[in-house]
């Protein structure tokens, strides 16, 4: 893999990957000093302030009102420019660039409101980014080729370890939002990476259950979890070589699914080079299974959790993929209403282990190209 860097005209960083080099996992090329990066908005109008009440975070940025919504196809700033001072500078085959419109930057300006001991107050520190997953505007990550899903991953491990050696940065979330129903305001296929200045409460929560896990019962909780499933195999959509994708016991909703690495890791850099294509293999089965469901490119949250990057040591947590899909039904969508939203408690209006053998039903072999020998 050979990493491009360049500058678009507002001085962002626009990083293209080549794979032309037989073996794609040898890396060249260069990454931009992210700490050069300037500032977008106005000085005053963005911070992150402290919630003394729920203890996390909350982030205001003004400045993403602005932010493109659907725009037609020969707009799309993710498609390559033919107009002057477009976004795209050139062809790519598996892009990243810093985000236009980001809620968190490495040179953020001063917060907008003085802060006290009741409400802390901080810059809007951290790093947003774009993944391109393909120069195609019209293709989903569902319908990339295999071989184009396990450059993805190569170009996510990759971030994940240039983003976790910056210093302000403590936690790296790689992410997609697909489908207008969940409101997603371009389509071109694109996920995006936040580099978070602390662990997000989400991921606090389940490194403090996995420690408290592996204290009381010395395993860890992800690997037990994966036991029990193996040997129920209700909640199983399909298992490879490397990963268990399943429907979890306690899912939230109607379709949500985890892929979960079968070798107790800890991030995504810690897949070795088999594991990496059967992630990718993994993956491509799982979005033509959710999109064999109701014949429609179906819409998802994916998120990855792994350990955070303060150099701590996280050797209880166990690297996986969640996806929340919010269909309930062909026609449905599942909203976020007041019990979920205020209370925290979710009603999932079906059984995860008849949601699994919806999916078990729609998973298809994945022909994976010759050259991967297993
Ligand atoms: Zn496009
Ligand atoms: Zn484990
Ligand atoms: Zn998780």
């Amino acid at each position: 893999m050979n990493i491009r860097s360049t500058r678009l005209p507002d001085g962002r960083y626009f990083l293209s990957y080549d794979f032309l080099e037989p073996d794609w996992s040898f890396v060249t090329g260069s990454n931009p000093s992210i700490e050069d990066s300037p500032r977008v908005g106005q000085d005053r109008s963005s911070e992150l302030r402290w919630n003394p009440v729920l203890g996390e975070w909350v982030v205001t940025a003004v400045h993403r009102q602005d932010r493109t919504f659907l725009p037609s196809v020969g707009q799309c700033p993710f498609c390559r420019s033919t107009e002057e001072g477009g976004e795209i500078p050139g062809d790519y085959d598996v892009a990243v660039l810093a985000n236009r419109f980001p809620s968190l930057q490495p040179n953020p300006g001063t917060p907008s409101i003085e802060e006290s001991s009741l409400y802390p107050v901080r810059p809007s520190q951290g790093v947003c980014e774009v993944v391109l997953y393909s120069a195609d505007h019209q293709r989903t990550l569902a319908q990339l080729p295999v071989e184009q899903i396990y450059k993805l991953v190569l170009v996510w491990t990759s971030r994940y370890s240039q983003l976790s050696h910056l210093e302000f940065v403590k936690y790296v979330f790689i992410f997609e939002n697909k489908g207008e129903a969940i409101g997603v305001t371009l389509h071109h296929p694109h996920g995006q990476i936040y580099a978070y200045p602390f662990c997000p409460p989400r991921i606090s929560t389940e490194l403090m259950q996995s420690k408290f896990h592996r204290d009381k019962t010395g395993s860890c909780l992800f690997c037990d979890i994966l036991q029990h499933e193996m040997q129920d195999g209700r909640r199983i959509v399909f298992v490879n070589k490397s990963f268990v994708v399943f429907v979890p016991f306690y899912a939230r909703w109607p379709y949500e699914v985890h892929i979960t690495s079968r070798r107790h890791i800890q991030s995504i850099a810690d897949l070795d080079a088999a594991e990496q294509r059967h992630l990718a293999a993994a993956l491509k089965a799982l979005l033509e299974a959710y999109d064999g469901l109701f014949g429609i490119s179906f819409p998802y949250m994916m998120v990855m959790h792994q350990k955070p990057t303060d150099r701590e040591s996280y050797d209880y947590y166990h690297f996986h993929i969640e996806f929340y899909p919010p269909m309930r039904s062909a026609e449905k969508l599942k909203y976020l209403a007041g019990s979920e939203t205020g209370a925290g408690m979710f009603i999932n209006d079906s059984l995860p282990e008849s949601k699994a053998g919806e999916l078990r039903a729609k998973v298809r072999p994945v022909i994976l190209p010759s050259a991967w020998e297993n």
